[in-house]
């Protein structure tokens, strides 16, 4: 307790001085270490400011462009040690740095008087509204990386997972012209699979051009970008040739009934991602599609992504584990979970120039755990 109390003190006088204590919402760090020295019970206390990501390349999917995303970086502080979360944004699921905040302006941890009660918690949140999933997320990952860093485990330790069985993570090249493609594709040496963003009319262009510079595999990611179910499955036929392995939301989430011919008849595993979100969709997708990509933004968090994976796999689905363009406090959250999952894509925090955390890393092209307690990260900057 001496020893918490020292540390939380010193953590308060840093952070009160910072650019970041400024810009923080919710409770001075200061009235908590007063409480503290009185000798209250000490509280759950969230903390968030907004961030915008600033991406290394304009990146382009089958419907959209962009070279930012906006994210809020959150923070749950309890008895002097914090976790760190993040919300992150993608224009396409509907969330923006207002809605997070209002969201977050919301939720009121101080009522909780044990931090390890992550389902009551978590459930309460949850609850908040239908919606919010990437609010929702920010919350949960700050929440696990603090229980991580109270209990001083890493979270592969406390789920179970042998951190040496993590996969290789597939780096993405967006749609763009050949000579971008080309040049993508030879600055990606370092990965063993790539992911390549499809569903225009110059899908085959792409492959054909990466297939002029390596013959690693690919995985492809359609983003709903076809509408014809026979045109598809004879893509799917011409891309195995290709060694593409595995192809993402090849059709709209909406066709679900060509989504299950297709998946009956595909030479490749078809992966559920728009069309999939939480857990209570997992059910309905079995059929649909032989397999669901995961992304803690879409699904509300790391508690509930577990689940999503136990689910899938009692159901014989394969799973994907993806992201967003996050920062590595998000995606280091996704990769405790990596050693349990076929596909990994989780270069996120690669594609942008400014990252707010030193966590997981890619080493020659392989999901790398940090040995460090919660999710594994240290903050880089204010
Ligand atoms: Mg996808």
């Amino acid at each position: 307790m001496t020893h918490n109390r020292r540390d939380f003190l010193k953590q308060s006088s840093v952070l009160a001085g910072s650019a970041v204590a400024a810009s923080l919402a919710s409770l001075p760090a200061a009235a908590s270490a007063q409480a503290a020295r009185r000798g209250a019970k000490p509280r759950l206390t969230l903390r968030y400011r907004p961030y915008t990501l600033e991406l290394r390349h304009v990146f382009t999917i089958a419907n959209s462009s962009r070279t930012t995303t906006p994210v809020v970086l959150t923070e749950i502080e309890y008895d002097g040690v914090t976790g760190y979360g993040e919300a992150s944004m993608p224009p396409y699921l509907g969330e923006s740095h207002a809605s997070v905040l209002d969201f977050l302006a919301r939720v009121d941890l101080s009522k909780y008087e044990n931090p390890f009660e992550l389902d009551t918690i978590l459930r309460d949140v949850d609850a908040i509204t239908s919606g919010n999933t990437a609010a929702k997320a920010s919350v949960d990952i700050a929440l696990h990386d603090l229980l991580g860093r109270l209990m001083h485990q890493p979270w592969y330790n406390i789920w179970g997972f042998n951190p040496a069985r993590t996969p290789y993570t597939s780096f993405t090249i967006g749609i763009d012209t050949q000579d971008v493609v080309r040049q993508k594709t030879r600055e990606a040496a370092a990965y063993k699979v790539l992911k390549v963003k499809l569903g225009r009319d110059t899908d085959r262009m792409i492959i054909e051009t990466i297939r002029s510079v390596t013959d690693k595999p690919i995985t492809a990611d359609v983003n709903q970008g076809w509408k014809d179910r026979a045109a598809a499955l004879d893509m799917l036929h011409w891309l195995k040739e290709k060694n593409v392995v595995m192809v993402e939301q090849p059709l709209p989430k909406e066709q679900v009934d060509d989504l299950a011919w297709l998946t009956e008849r595909s030479p490749l595993p078809i992966i559920g991602d728009e069309g999939v979100q939480r857990l209570t969709d997992i059910p309905h997708a079995k059929g649909v599609y032989h397999g669901i990509n995961i992304k803690l933004m879409k699904c509300t968090g790391m508690r509930e992504a577990h689940k999503m994976i136990v689910l899938a796999r009692s159901l014989g689905m394969k799973v994907m584990l993806g992201c967003m363009t996050e920062t590595s406090c998000a995606i280091s959250a996704a990769s405790h979970l990596s050693p349990m999952v076929d596909w990994a894509d989780l270069d996120g925090a690669l594609l942008i120039g400014n990252d707010v955390y030193d966590g997981t890393q890619v080493i020659d092209g392989k999901v790398t755990l940090r040995d460090r307690p919660g999710i594994g990260v240290t903050k880089l900057t204010g």
